[in-house]
């Protein structure tokens, strides 16, 4: 009997078929086309006379089946020692949230784009403060160079970076025969200068202007760098001669960029300028969700309220808290409270200034509890006035920031009676929602950015 070079399909177990068809293709193709083209390529289904691979792009599919057969052939034929004829089908992807196209495409590598497969579209919560900007980055990812140049601008993490990519990771997954580059203007100035420096301007051209999306991060950067901006200006005359897609952002307004070259600044106002706001608090929940989904995930949800309500400076903020309520979580091995959320995060909460707070304390708490100021100093033992006290005396120490003889003086008492009362209310809020409440309606009046009550 004829003893088999090859082991035969049946023989070998079904993991080690597929992984050795994988090893072997990646071995007759570059690190860079594999990465490109088969990130998604999967064995589906093995038999003695037939493969069956899957690929999560139509695009992507076609092209393999046309320029890859050969590599895939021969492939086969080196795990089973003859040709077994395969097909490539298209599997979609479904996303676990949301149901709209481009959440069902595929996102590739991103080493030759330089853009963060984090930041996509379906990744991105349309609201107010951002919704034409999404609009407009929308259009011009689904048809590149139809707007261009878009310019979008505004302030410290209000999610530019994350929309402006989010084009250029949809163009790059749905049209991979486009190129698509996104640097940061200092990225592009740094380059510049090493390709400077190593006599190799051509090269450094090559890459930027050879491109059908050019995508450029904070060009405020380039203020009072006239070198740059000059070769930036070549870099965007010639794109647009071509008709490709430009996408740059910036933390203000281009009319306003100072010591920038006017025939720039004219050119970023040629195409569509758009301002992007930081969103309100509805839509800052619904991002404390996404970006805590996106990082890991296990915090409750009146923490990311907690943070969403109180962290209303920048979207970078908010996610510097997220991340770190996440860690101490996966540290800790357990959920984090919101009394712990709150003292955790409370560098991200802005520390009050030079403000007596004591009345307004004082006036909110009686409104909430529906008691009078006197009512709330006395020493009464009544149950509803005794958590009033405790509330108030806690929020004052811990978001106010007040020393324990400053609330001594607001509540009449001494400090430390404050101190004792302080340490007991917080234990008392950790375990009874009731009292969680009532905090909850108390920091709703809270504004971490000043620390104080308004
Ligand atoms: P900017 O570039 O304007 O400073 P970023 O794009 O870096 O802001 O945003 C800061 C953080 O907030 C990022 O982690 C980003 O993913 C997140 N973020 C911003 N806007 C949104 C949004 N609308 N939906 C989801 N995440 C967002
Ligand atoms: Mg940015």
């Amino acid at each position: 009997m004829r003893t088999p070079l090859y082991l035969t399909v049946k023989e070998l177990p079904k993991t080690m078929i597929k992984n050795g068809i994988l090893e072997a293709l990646k071995r007759r193709v570059s690190d860079r086309i594999w990465k490109k083209w088969f990130s998604t390529f999967e064995v589906i289904h093995v038999t003695e006379d037939e493969i069956v691979f899957s690929v999560r792009n139509l695009f992507i599919k076609d092209w393999l089946e046309e320029k890859y057969k050969k590599q895939i052939n021969s492939a086969i034929k080196e795990v089973f020692g003859r040709v077994i004829p395969f097909k490539i089908i298209y599997k979609e992807t479904v996303d676990m949230e949301v149901g709209e196209d481009e959440h069902n495409i595929d996102y590739l590598p991103s080493e030759e784009t330089n853009l963060n497969p984090d930041f996509r579209f379906s990744t991105f919560v349309v609201g107010d403060g951002n919704e034409t900007a999404y609009k407009f980055a929308k259009k011009s990812a689904t048809e590149p160079g139809r707007f261009s140049p878009i310019f979008i601008y505004g302030g410290v993490g209000v999610g530019k970076t994350h929309l402006i990519q989010a084009i250029g990771n949809y163009i790059y997954a749905k049209k991979p025969q486009l190129k698509v580059i996104y640097t940061t203007s200092e990225g592009f100035m740094n380059e510049m200068i090493k390709a400077l420096r190593e006599n190799r301007m051509e090269k450094f051209r090559e890459k930027f202007r050879n491109v059908d999306v050019f995508i450029m991060d904070d060009v405020q950067f380039l203020m009072g760098k006239n070198g740059v901006q000059f070769e930036l200006f070549n870099t965007f005359n010639e794109l647009m001669d071509k008709k490709k897609q430009l996408v740059f952002c910036s933390d203000r307004d281009p009319a306003v960029l100072q010591d920038f070259q006017d025939r720039l600044i004219s050119r970023f106002r040629m195409g569509i300028v758009i301002e992007m706001r930081l969103p309100n608090l509805e839509t800052r929940k619904k991002i404390a969700r996404r970006i805590a989904d996106r990082e890991g995930g296990g915090l409750d949800e009146e923490v990311l309220d907690f943070l969403a309500e109180n962290i209303d400076g920048s979207l970078r903020e908010l996610r510097g808290a997220i991340i770190k309520l996440i860690a101490y979580q996966e540290i800790e091995n357990r959920k984090v409270s919101i009394v712990e959320a709150m003292n955790l995060v409370s560098g991200f909460l802005k520390k009050k200034v030079n403000v007596d707070p004591s009345e307004k304390l004082i006036s909110v708490l009686s409104g909430i509890f529906d008691l009078s100021p006197s009512m709330i100093r006395s020493k009464s033992r009544k149950a509803n006035i005794v958590m009033a006290r405790e509330i108030g005396i806690f929020f004052a120490r811990k978001y106010l920031k007040m020393s324990v003889r400053s609330v001594g003086k607001i509540f009449n008492r001494s400090p430390s009676v404050i101190s004792h009362t302080s340490k007991r209310a917080e234990e008392k809020i950790r375990n009874s929602p009731v009292m969680r409440s009532y905090l909850n309606k108390l920091l709703a009046h809270f504004n971490p950015a000043v620390g104080e009550l308004n």
